[in-house]
């Protein structure tokens, strides 16, 4: 089993190749942005589609790279692997599987069940209440 320390020295060398290739991903499709431009009004634009694909891309990609500075920076500062919830070290083998956790399991599952707990809440009040409901004949 490797260390936190193991764990997050890979994980750095990961991030920094994801950065670069999320980089160059983005420079060239910025390029091709910049480029493809040159619409006739009357004709439409026959590359809309392609644009808007790219746009969204562009900002796919804008997301990425700010996640991965993010981890990048919690590598530097030593606070990679430790749970931004409870501040306790995340299990290594955690780590492994999913190598961009932020928090512990204990504190993911928090997470979710009260996530759940609200999508729940927000469900029960939207459904209409019961006296505008159609009345069952019987
Ligand atoms: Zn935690």
């Amino acid at each position: 089993m490797r260390t936190r320390e193991e764990i997050a020295r890979q994980e750095r060398i990961r991030l920094e190749k994801e950065q670069k290739e999320a980089q160059e991903e983005l420079a060239r499709v910025r390029e091709w942005l910049r480029t493809e431009v040159d619409v006739d009004a009357d004709e439409g634009d026959p590359d809309l589609f392609e644009r808007e694909k790219n746009l969204a891309l562009v900002m796919a990609l804008e997301r990425k790279l700010e996640s991965i500075a993010t981890a990048l920076r919690a590598v530097e500062k030593g606070t990679y692997g430790i749970c931004e919830r409870c501040g306790e070290a995340i299990d290594p083998a955690r780590l492994e599987v999913r190598p961009d956790a932020t928090l512990c399991l204990k504190c993911q599952l928090e997470v979710e069940r009260i996530a759940h707990r609200a999508a729940a809440r927000a469900m029960a009040e939207a459904a209409p209440p019961p006296s505008r409901r159609p009345k069952i004949i019987e």
